[in-house]
């Protein structure tokens, strides 16, 4: 007989939290006390819960748990940022990122352990996929970060105050879990942050974005990465099954369910001789000419199973400056935190069991070295 898992208290949203303590004939206000004591001061000791009664903490203590992934590693960049990696239930590493700037500090989290979409030019898509993340794993990022910088000691002065749905993985491809995080991320008694503050990023799952207005009111961002079908079809395969008019129709639906001023960011990597040509900027342009966007640019980060260079900085100048010339504002991503494999798309973590995509990526990656080791062999024979 396999007994049933104890309730997570570290996975529930308020609502999930106010049904369970009504499941218990206790009163809905304990959630509140709850949520407070794990995600404002980050206890997970329901012992030292003490504005709960004591009978009610030896229940808890007894039908219920509070679980938290494990952090495994951590680093510390020269600029300042940290990567730390948390193991998950099905046994994989993912990977979070904290990035502090002047006036905020953005963390970067994961929603799945790998990704399946295997876009080109992403060391995530590179892996393979093993598991969708939990909730309780999602915001346990959150709770990490606040723990290890220091953000449970004051309310006022909290450390984080953005979160990108930007790390490993594709959200909106794990989407419940990341909608009750996203919930624990901008709800009062938790983590209050706005809804300003908090992005989901996707790759362009329409039929979720359809979704996505009944469920939360985050800020969005899209990555676009190509001005046209056929090219983004090549760098984001799961724009053959949504194509860009599908998608930025998508999104303009969700955009119009917020009734406020925000705009979606489209975000472009930038990949040398592939879509960073001025011809790409002027065709975005036009593309997005009745979308009402900020163009975020992100020049390609290198990794090991890619052949994809980095575009020069002329070439980023000059595709930032056609779009601001046709009125977009566009800002350039800064690399941050590339000292230790953290910039945006070098994530790995170590993904448990995974597909073969890997493999066969160091396989054709081996043949390619091997066909340009004996390119350059004979060219100095020849010589
Ligand atoms: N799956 C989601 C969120 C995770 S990827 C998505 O695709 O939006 C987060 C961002 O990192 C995306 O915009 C992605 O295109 C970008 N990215 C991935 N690999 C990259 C690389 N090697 N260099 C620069 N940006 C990269
Ligand atoms: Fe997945 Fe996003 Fe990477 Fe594409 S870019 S493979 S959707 S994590």
């Amino acid at each position: 007989m396999t007994l049933a898992a104890k309730p997570n208290l570290a996975g529930m949203s308020l609502a999930q939290l106010r049904d369970y303590f009504h499941s218990l004939g206790e009163k809905p206000f304990r959630a509140a006390q709850v949520l407070k004591w794990i995600h404002q001061r980050g206890v997970i000791d329901i012992q030292a819960m003490t504005d709960i009664s004591k009978p009610l903490r030896d229940r808890l203590s007894a039908e219920a748990e509070i679980l938290l992934p494990k952090i495994v590693e951590d680093y510390a960049s020269e600029d300042g940022s940290y990567k730390w990696i948390i193991e998950v239930a099905s046994g994989s590493r993912v990977e979070m990122v904290y990035i502090p700037e002047s006036g905020r500090g953005t963390l970067c989290i994961s929603s799945q352990a790998g990704c399946t979409l295997d876009c080109s030019f992403c060391a995530t898509g590179k892996q393979g996929f093993n598991s969708n993340l939990t909730v309780a794993e999602i915001i346990g990022q959150l709770w990490w970060a606040n723990k290890r910088l220091g953000g449970f000691d004051s309310l006022a002065e909290r450390p984080v105050s953005n979160v990108v749905m930007m790390g490993m993985g594709e959200p909106l491809l794990n989407f419940e879990p990341v909608m009750d995080a996203l919930s624990l991320m901008m709800e009062d008694c938790a983590y209050g942050l706005s809804k300003r503050k908090v992005t989901i990023s996707t790759s362009g799952v329409v039929p979720a974005i359809d979704r996505l207005k009944d469920f939360t009111d985050a800020s969005i961002a899209v990555s676009l990465h190509a001005p046209n079908d056929e090219l983004r079809s090549q760098l984001v395969p799961i724009n053959k099954k949504y194509p860009i008019a599908m998608l930025l129709n998508s999104v303009k639906g969700y955009m119009a369910s917020l009734n406020d001023k925000r705009v979606p960011v489209i975000e472009y990597t930038l990949i040398a001789g592939v879509n960073d040509h001025r011809r790409h900027a002027r065709e975005l342009a036009e593309l997005l000419r009745e979308f009402p966007c900020k163009i975020n640019i992100i020049p390609f980060n290198p990794f090991s199973m890619s052949d994809y260079r980095r575009p020069s900085s002329t070439s980023i100048t000059n595709f930032r400056q056609i779009l601001q010339q046709a009125g977009y504002t566009v800002t350039v991503r800064t690399t941050r935190a590339d000292d230790i494999g953290a910039a945006c798309g070098q994530l790995v973590g170590n993904v448990a069991d995974q597909t073969k995509r890997s493999s066969r990526h160091l396989a054709k990656r081996a043949e390619n070295i091997i066909a340009a080791s004996s390119d350059s062999a004979r060219a100095t024979e020849s010589a």
